[in-house]
């Protein structure tokens, strides 16, 4: 599953996810020269479809579901983003999300738009067969608005590539033969690239190591806390080991987390996450709350489960020298700008984790050609693309009194409205 699990203690602050984008959008556009249309489009989703269909449980009774797909914008390509399966899903949510990935497409540079979707569901709750059936049931529902060179859906909280592969051949079933481009984060026996499982943490890593780089940190023994242990914090502690020789010294999950001061075993950790599900249950190691991980005396802080875990409350007390946001909108506004003050080197979720969203668009280039890259070609290309993109922000960050926040959205949207402009949409 992409982005990791619900976190136990941190309180949802009841805020619109999109109102957050939206002040995010408009504090980034106040220094770019946009005609009042451009700025009045930009700041909305172009598409929205909501959708409730049945579906028959094992038990024999009907269920109904609902489930979202918005179409951010897609002036640069295709749309894409990714579809989650949670129980507190929401339009408001789903267009927060679609705008952030318009944002990240386009600070990545990859040619395409943004999109977001899901279904309100407790996958917890479902047995493989009716998560199977939701699944088929959500595209024939949502089929119209999908293909290769429209909207590519892939996968993010709470869906994995079983499930990507359920819903690519339901969509073959309507089509009457198979696209594997429509959908991304497969299983690479049916046209999933290779590297795309853990691509979002270790595009993430490779981020670190730029940042690192440019503030004179070495990542060799450095401290890292990693909250969430889903399919994006498992692969970010492992890979912060083995990519950056980072001492893991505190990971969590919904259970709540754990601390080492040595540093742990990450393999170890992934390995006990595997079997038993959760990593929070860990025999060895001091045991701490998700909040006290947020806390930690560390190098280098990992947010990588939910929205808005730092807050104008916690984050005067963020310690860390570098805040790698892996999950999208983990950070509010106010703790953004409050950690930006205290001299905390933050890298915004749009550039941090968009290492899935630059595989997705490798699938999709594999998928078109049919024609597969070796792991590390994977790799090489994540690398340079994310790292180049890095290099990109960082040199732009002067012009947004170096708030990196501000630099990689402004960057976002000036590409976004520059192929806007050029189809003649705006002036
Ligand atoms: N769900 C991931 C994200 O939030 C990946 C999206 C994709 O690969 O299209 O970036």
């Amino acid at each position: 599953m992409e982005i990791a699990r619900m976190t136990e203690n941190v309180v949802a602050q009841p805020v619109s996810l999109f109102e957050m984008a939206q002040k995010q959008f408009d504090q980034a556009a106040a220094y770019l020269d946009l005609s009042p249309g451009m700025r009045a489009f930009l700041r909305e989703p172009m598409r929205e479809l909501t959708v409730t269909f049945p579906v028959k449980m094992d038990d024999g009774s009907t269920r109904v579901f609902k489930g979202f797909r918005v179409q951010y914008n897609d002036a640069r390509g295709p749309t894409k983003g990714g579809l989650r399966f949670h129980p507190h899903e929401n339009i408001d949510m789903v267009r927060a999300l679609a705008a952030w990935m318009t944002w990240k497409t386009a600070v990545v540079d990859i040619p395409l738009g943004g999109a977001k979707g899901g279904v309100v569901c407790d996958v917890k709750e479902l047995s493989q067969r009716e998560l199977e059936r939701v699944s088929r049931a959500y595209v024939r529902q949502v089929g119209r608005l999908l293909g290769l060179d429209v909207d590519v859906p892939a996968p993010d909280m709470y869906t994995n590539a079983q499930i990507m592969a359920w819903m690519m051949d339901e969509y073959a079933v309507i089509k009457g033969h198979t696209e594997f481009g429509v959908i991304t984060g497969k299983p690479v026996e049916l046209g999933g690239s290779l590297g795309r499982e853990d691509a979002t943490a270790r595009g993430g890593m490779y981020v670190i190591r730029e940042a690192a780089k440019m503030l004179g940190m070495d990542t060799a023994g450095a401290k890292m806390a990693v909250q969430g242990f889903g399919n994006v914090g498992k692969y970010a502690a492992t890979l912060g080991e083995e990519l950056l020789g980072c001492k893991v010294i505190a990971v969590a999950d919904i259970g709540g987390g754990i601390y080492n001061p040595k540093g742990f075993d990450t393999r170890e950790l992934f390995n006990y996450a595997m079997r038993h599900g959760l990593v929070s249950g860990y025999p060895e190691g001091e045991r701490i709350s998700n909040a006290e991980l947020i806390e930690m005396d560390v190098d280098i802080l990992v947010p990588a489960a939910l929205e808005n875990v730092i807050t104008a409350e916690n984050a005067p007390r963020v310690r860390a020298r570098l805040v790698a946001e892996l999950a999208n909108g983990p950070c509010t506004l106010e703790a953004e700008a409050i950690m930006q003050d205290n001299g905390i080197y933050v890298i915004p979720d749009i550039l941090c984790n968009a290492g899935g969203v630059v595989v997705s668009y490798f699938e999709m280039v594999q998928n078109a050609y049919d024609y597969y890259w070796d792991v590390l070609e994977v790799h090489e290309r994540l690398d340079k693309k994310i790292s180049a993109a890095f290099a990109t922000m960082h040199a732009r960050a002067p012009e947004f009194n170096n708030d990196t926040r501000l630099a990689a959205q402004a960057l976002a949207i000036e590409r976004v409205a520059n192929a806007v402009r050029l189809r003649g949409w705006c002036d």
